[in-house]
């Protein structure tokens, strides 16, 4: 399995704090644990010709992590319709934390915003397992802690998902669905909330494992390709 992670690289060079937690960069961190897993990855960021996600890159890529949040507007529209020709044709797509803002998220969720509640209030997170057995869960307690997070609460404006895996509870009250897969096409979609950039959240080994057993689930399969229009009867009569 092949994945890429996508990183708008921002925080991590323009605030010093952030870069105390992610020197790198989060996508070296991220790309740090999958590759740990046995998985082979590759990293792109922003600044690199064509957001670094060329055809050469997304040929050969199963799944794409996706972490932007203050520039989701610099993503050219060439950029993101091939990502989401991609996704529909079967790559794999893990959106993390404030992706939700970004334009691909919005144009898989078929929409023009995808707004939610927030508070950078370092509170507590549980993020709770919903739907038992999921093959995200696999090798995970029923909730994962985390005691200093961003808080996200609903509503949070998404379609409603195929599969519901965490909803998280916050200590200033607020509930958010926190885990969220969607299928567009042959493609699957994951949606993970934690992982704000001036908390450690990616070097929380239950939120690796969250992320590594998301980039096998979401892994597209090669499917056949199908007929559609006008088509002759299948059965003829003798
Ligand atoms: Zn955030």
């Amino acid at each position: 399995m092949k994945v890429t992670v996508w990183n708008e690289f921002a925080h991590e060079r323009e605030d010093e704090n952030i870069k105390a937690i992610y020197p790198d960069g989060i996508h070296a961190v991220i790309a740090k644990f999958l590759t740990e897993a046995g998985i082979d990855v590759t990293t792109a960021t922003l600044d690199m010709p064509e957001c670094g996600l060329t055809d050469e890159v997304l040929d050969n890529t199963d799944v794409l992590f996706w972490w932007g949040h203050v520039r989701h507007g610099d993503v050219p529209d060439e950029i993101v319709e091939k990502v989401y020709e991609r996704v529909i044709n079967g790559m794999g797509l893990v959106v993390l934390h404030s992706g939700h803002a970004s334009k691909i998220f919005h144009k898989l969720c078929g929409t023009t915003t995808v707004n939610l509640k927030w508070r950078e209030s370092n509170d507590k997170e549980i993020l709770w397992a919903i739907d038992q057995g999921h093959p995200i869960l696999e090798g995970l307690d029923e909730k994962i802690i985390i005691e200093h997070e961003e808080t996200y609460g609903e509503h949070f404006q998404i379609p409603q998902p195929d599969e519901l895996v965490f909803i998280s509870w916050f200590s200033g009250g607020e509930v958010f669905r926190s885990g969220c897969v969607f299928k567009r096409g042959r493609g699957k979609i994951f949606y993970f909330r934690p992982g704000h950039e001036s908390v450690p959240t990616y070097y929380i080994p239950e939120v690796q494992k969250v992320l590594i057993n998301a980039a096998k689930y979401v892994k597209g399969t090669k499917s056949a390709d199908y007929d559609y229009g006008w088509a002759a009867p299948t059965v003829t009569a003798e």
